[in-house]
Order: C-alpha cells, then structure tokens, then sequence
C-alpha cells in the first residue's frame, strides 16, 4: 500500500544502481522527444557529465493536436537504448497504450504521463509488471487522487512507484501549469514513495526551471525530472521550457549545492 502508515520507512527505488528515494537526491533529464541519433547521444552524453543520473525521452508523445509530432515510436526506444549502451545511463520513456507494452521490454523505468494517470486498466497491467514506473499528477488530480493511481499499481504487486508533481492546471495563464510546491511535503507525509518534481513541465518557461527546481530540493523532493535540448528552438517537441546543455549545467551545480546542504547524496 502507498500509505505510510503501513510502510514507514521510505521507499527507495534502484534503477540500475541509480537510486530513487530516501537519503538519494535524482535528477533524470533529456529531451522533450527522441528526434534523432546525433540528438540523443549529444544531450546524454552532456546530461550525464552535469550529473544526471537517468536519461529521459518520449518516443510516444502525447500530443494536444493530432497534427504534432507523435514521436519516432519503436525507433525511439531503440535510440535511447543506443544513448544508454553508449553512457550507462538508464533509461525513462512514456508508455500511452498497453499495446506497445512489448516495445518497453529494454525500457529501466516506464513513465505513465499525466494525460494517463487515471488509466486504470493500464495501471494494472504495469502493477503486474516488474520495472519501475514514474507516475505524474494529471493535470486536473488531486494529491489523493495521485495516490490511488499508485495504489492501483501496488496492488497488483509492483512497489517501484515514483510519484512525479508536474504542475496542476489553474486560472493562471503566466505559467503552462502552476507547480503544486505543496504536494512534495504532503505526498511524502502521506506516503513512503519517491516523490520527484517536474519543473519544465509545470513553468513552460525555460528561465523558471532553475528556481523551481530550487525550491522543489527545498521542499524535500526526492529528485527532479528536467527537460534538455541540443538546440532547443528547433524543438520538435517543448523547445520553449527546455534548457541547452549549458543552461542545465548551471542548474545542476546549484541544485547539487543545495541537496548537499540537505544531507542528500
Ligand atoms: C513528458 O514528460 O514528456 C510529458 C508529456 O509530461 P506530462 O505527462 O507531465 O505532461
Ligand atoms: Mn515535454
């Protein structure tokens, strides 16, 4: 059960050796998409020398318009596990339909997005499975509603949940979303997952990253999960909230800083 209650210790998710949890501080970053072998590499290879610790990547992308790029599907999955052979970073990609499932065999942590949260029949097919999965809050869900989402999961045997604060949809139109700072401390009271945040998503704003992501290791987030371009006004996919590798670079020798104030390692 995700409830602390029963379970009071954190729990700590290992992937690969990467781990998730407890006295661990995580970051995952990459691209929006995987649009190409160049793209992945380049953006691995920088993310991992910055200190990340996960490679991220859509392959499946769950777009607002049927008319934007969908992603490269299980061409994507193949060169993120190319990006992986070539650093040793494990890999996160988002799943949209139980028919790929077989896709992901390869895959370290399966990512259910936001606009899945409440999929109820694909929660319990990856409850069945035996790969890490990173759960974000739908855009419209309640903290509570989040963790029933990851009940969903757990009780179908799998215990690996992150759980990921994304930003939550509000009368605000200055930000994409308006990061929920408060779900970080509530979650993790409530329950023993990882809690991670997601700023790019939440801002939509590039330049916000870096004091969200500030004040989500102040929060006590468990890891942060931060969107990385090559060139990123050439994006296929969220070039506006997405950092060069430079840019994340800088956010990660802040970000390092404050999670060894914290005593995270
Ligand atoms: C993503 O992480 O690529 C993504 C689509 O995010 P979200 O589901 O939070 O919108
Ligand atoms: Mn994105």
């Amino acid at each position: 059960a995700v409830n602390r209650k029963f379970h009071p210790d954190d729990t700590v998710v290992d992937v690969d050796g990467a781990k998730i949890g407890g006295q661990n501080f995580s970051v995952i970053a990459g691209p929006c998409s995987v649009e190409s072998e160049e793209q992945m590499i380049c953006i691995a290879k920088a993310v991992k020398k910055s200190g990340a610790k996960l490679l991220r990547g859509g392959a499946f992308k769950p777009r607002t318009s049927p008319y934007s790029f969908q992603g490269l599907h299980d061409e994507g999955i193949r060169l993120l596990l190319e990006a992986k052979k070539e650093t040793g970073l494990p890999i996160v990609t988002e799943i949209m339909s139980l028919t790929h499932i077989d896709l992901f065999a390869d895959v370290d942590v399966i990512q259910v997005g936001a606009r899945n949260m409440q999929n109820f029949e694909l929660l319990k097919e990856l409850g069945k499975c035996d790969k890490p999965i990173l759960l974000k809050r739908g855009l419209a869900n309640t903290m509570d509603e989040l963790l029933m989402s990851a009940e969903y999961i757990m009780a179908g045997g799998n215990s690996n949940v992150i759980l990921c604060e994304r930003g939550i949809r509000t009368f605000e139109t200055a930000t994409r979303n308006t990061l929920d700072i408060s779900a970080v401390p509530l979650l993790k009271e409530k329950s023993h997952l990882p809690v991670i945040v997601d700023p790019s998503h939440a801002a939509g704003i590039a330049n916000l990253v870096e004091p969200l992501s500030k004040a989500a290791v102040s929060v006590g987030a468990d890891g942060l999960m931060i969107e990385v371009h090559n060139n990123p006004p050439k994006a296929l996919c969220d070039g506006d909230q997405s950092l060069t590798p430079v840019q994340f670079d800088h956010v990660m020798e802040k970000v390092k800083m404050l999670a060894a104030f914290e005593n995270r390692i």
